[in-house]
């Protein structure tokens, strides 16, 4: 195995301005949990790793309606943060139902939206509920949706030079139902098979707004606005809900299997 720098920045900047400097030949670590993987299977074909540990990045802030959480927070510190409990509980649920305690602990956010796992928890919840990420490199800045992420298997937007800095989550209006679905092929902690998010607004028995977004039925999570936007002013019955994944053309499919990791996500 051919030897390996480990560079810890002490400050975003000073991390971005490395990955301009080593270029594609240089990983952001995280919380490792995903890159230690690699690392092991011998798949991971870098020469400097770039750990992200002294640059913070990690406080969750509510502001304007919308809670702003750094990248590097972990999912377990998420699953247990006063504020996401008063703003945004199924957050909490939902990270709380990632993997077990252990990997929870050290797994971030950021680090779960940039290794783009088909096989993932919290993507098709930011994407139902309209979060963004906002991106930075030595260029600057960007915001983009979080649906805007994902493009395959393994595979982000980003370029090899950003890094994810912090999650921008609205807090739905009052009356929002939310409800999030993970089936596993055995105990809770596994890896979901098939995510099934679904968010609705009423007034009274009518449908105002419906969003449902399908993780692990293919490279990306499924989101069809088009679709959900033929519930809208319905009745909010069960037929209504049966006429979802027909109205998809395609009913959604738990991945028959996993893709092999192809060392290609964002950094
Ligand atoms: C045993 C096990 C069970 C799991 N079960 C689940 C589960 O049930 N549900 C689920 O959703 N996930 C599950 N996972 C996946 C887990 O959530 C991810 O491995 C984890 O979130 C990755 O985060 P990390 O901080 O460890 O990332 P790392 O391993 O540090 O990094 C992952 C990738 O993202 C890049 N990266 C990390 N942070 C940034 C950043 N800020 N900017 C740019 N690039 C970045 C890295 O370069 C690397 O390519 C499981 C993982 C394990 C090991």
């Amino acid at each position: 195995m051919r030897g390996l720098t480990y560079h810890r920045p002490s400050d975003v900047h000073e991390a971005c301005d490395l990955l301009a400097t080593l270029g594609p030949r240089a990983r952001v670590v995280a919380g490792g949990t995903a890159v230690a993987i690699l690392l092991k299977e011998g798949l991971l074909d870098v020469d400097h790793l770039i750990g992200l540990e002294r640059v913070g990045l990690a406080d969750v802030e509510w502001r304007d309606g919308a809670l702003t959480i750094g990248a590097l927070a972990t999912h377990q510190a998420l699953a247990e943060h006063p504020l996401v409990h008063a703003r945004l509980p199924i957050l909490a649920e939902v990270l709380g139902q990632v993997a077990s305690r252990r990997v929870r602990n050290v797994a971030t956010l950021g680090g779960n939206l940039c290794w783009a796992e088909a096989a993932s928890d919290p993507p098709g919840l930011l994407m139902a509920l309209g979060a963004r990420a906002t991106v930075m490199s030595a260029r600057g800045r960007r915001e983009l949706a979080v649906s805007e992420l994902f493009i395959d298997y393994f595979t982000t937007s980003l370029t090899p030079d950003e890094l994810l800095i912090d999650v921008t989550v609205p807090a739905p209006p009052a009356g929002t139902g939310i409800a999030y679905l993970k089936f596993t092929p055995q105990s809770k902690a596994d890896k979901p098979v098939l995510a099934v998010t679904a968010l609705t607004g009423r007034s009274g028995s009518r449908c105002t707004r419906a969003v449902v977004v399908v993780g692990a039925a293919g490279p990306v999570p499924l989101s069809r606005p088009d679709v959900d936007g033929t519930l809208v002013d319905r009745e909010m019955d069960r037929p209504v809900w049966r006429r979802w994944p027909c109205a998809t053309g395609r009913p959604p499919s738990p991945s028959p299997t996993r893709a092999a990791p192809r060392a290609t996500s964002g950094a």
